[in-house]
């Protein structure tokens, strides 16, 4: 079967030519949480959680069947009916088939990256079960008909004037409502929302394997709202979501939030760990779905299951000025920026994704960012090289890497070369097919031109 790459190229061209403005939202938006991942890592001593975030994430992968048959024992002990799924459809038939055993109608969802890659939503509908997000910003996305454009802000490419105008087209607020009053809107629908809602569906940060305890960091108490209220609870979770005891999350967590927001802690964190018993409020069922979804398969490739360190916490993607060009939606799959790109031909098969890994400038600046350090520009390279020896390589550019190595291994022709490029590229460039399309986003460095 041919199985079409997914053209980034061309939806990352078209995004850009009918909505420009995304750009300055994605980049405003990006740099300021770039801002404050530094801040909140400079105020701890950064390199020595990350060498032991990253420790702890490849001990958990190098032992993982190990914690998960602990971690679902431990589970199970805390009355958390555990279930195995080998893929997505897989998992959507788990979560249907609960719906329709217990007669749910009412969903609501706290976000969940795993369910976009899963397309849990659509599956839920179309048997015939409403779904609310109640995350703000995937609540709005939802109300705008669209898919998540970043892991940690679903809506950072949207423009305060396009959500002022979405609210007051589908909740009536009045036109040009202030950010808080289109909150209290939301949040006013919301509440509605969860006090009929039969399941809640999350993800989780983590699951403690010693005590069988599932991790929810959030700013906004949607998830703990509706892990309270709905009878029934389902979190669905990548096997990889691992740590070994429960005390590892005192730092694991405070690490994500300080890398996805420069948070020192989510506003909520919910540490659950079973259904109610005695208490009178809490979910009468809690089930964990322990999603594989081609995580096996990526876990048996040594040279690329670092992958599954990720913690999901955003940070490559803030550091990326790739992805601060468009956001997410050319990725077009549920994960986007440099660990989308390594996840897409990891999990998605190197024939449909390894063109996300040509989207990088390769400088590294997501490495920087990795609180688990994960080797991002390196694994790039891999499913770089893993593509050209394919044959999947873009057209022309193997002679190019081949003619560029030549010059760049003779360093009196290099500057050469590059000096009379910076002089005449002006006037001959854009006359040179690869070379005007190279020049129309870029100017050579002055200095070369100047020498
Ligand atoms: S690869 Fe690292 S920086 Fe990117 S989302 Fe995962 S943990 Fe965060």
């Amino acid at each position: 079967m041919n199985i079409e790459p997914i053209d980034y190229r061309t939806a990352a061209a078209r995004l850009l030519a009918e909505r420009p403005d995304i750009r300055e939202a994605i980049t405003r938006a990006t740099l300021a949480k770039e801002d404050r991942r530094r801040e909140g890592y400079a105020d701890i001593d950064s390199e020595a959680w990350r060498d032991w975030a990253s420790r702890l994430r490849r001990h958990v992968l190098a032992n993982l069947d190990y914690y998960l048959e602990q971690a679902g024992r431990a589970l199970e002990a805390n009355g958390i009916r555990v279930h195995w799924a080998e893929d997505a459809q897989a998992t959507c038939a788990t979560v249907l088939s609960l719906c329709h055993e217990r007669g749910v109608r009412r969903v609501v969802k706290g976000k969940s990256m795993l369910s976009e890659e899963i397309e849990l939503n659509p599956a839920l509908e179309a048997a015939g079960i409403e779904v609310t997000e109640t995350d703000l910003g995937e609540y709005l996305i939802q109300l705008a008909g669209e898919r998540p454009s970043h892991i940690i802000g679903p809506a950072y490419h949207k423009p305060l004037s396009e959500s002022q105008a979405l609210f007051a087209e589908r909740l009536g607020t009045p036109a040009g409502a202030e950010p808080s009053a289109l909150a209290a809107a939301a949040r006013k629908h919301l509440r509605q929302r969860f006090l009929a809602a039969d399941m809640m569906i999350t993800g989780a940060n983590a699951i403690a394997a010693d005590t069988g305890t599932i991790a929810l960091v959030e700013n906004e108490g949607n998830i703990r709202i509706g892990t309270t209220t709905a009878r029934i609870h389902v979190a669905c979770v990548g096997i990889e979501k691992l740590v070994p005891r429960l005390t590892d999350l005192g730092t694991l967590l405070p690490l994500l939030s300080r890398a996805a927001t420069g948070q020192r802690l989510g506003n909520y964190v919910s540490l659950i760990s079973g259904p109610r018993g005695a208490e009178p409020e809490g979910p009468d069922e809690v089930h964990v779905i322990f999603v594989d979804n081609g995580r096996s398969r990526l876990l048996a490739d040594p040279p690329a299951a670092s992958t599954l360190a990720c913690i999901r916490c955003g940070a490559c993607l803030n550091a990326c000025p790739v992805f601060r060009q468009t956001g997410g939606h050319p990725y077009q799959w549920a994960y986007s920026g440099p660990i989308g790109a390594v996840l897409a031909p990891g999990l998605l098969g190197l024939e449909r994704g390894w063109t996300l890994a040509q989207a990088s400038t390769l400088c590294g600046a997501c490495d920087a960012a990795c609180p688990v350090r994960i080797p991002l520009s390196g694994l790039l390279r891999l499913w770089r090289e893993r593509a050209a020896q394919a044959g999947l390589e873009a057209p022309g550019e193997a002679p190019a890497i081949r003619a560029y190595a030549r010059l760049a291994r003779r360093p009196h022709r290099f500057h050469m070369a590059t000096r009379l490029l910076g002089r005449f590229a002006p006037w001959f460039g854009p006359l040179v097919p690869p070379l005007s399309r190279w020049l129309r986003g870029r100017t050579l460095p002055l200095r070369n031109r100047n020498r």
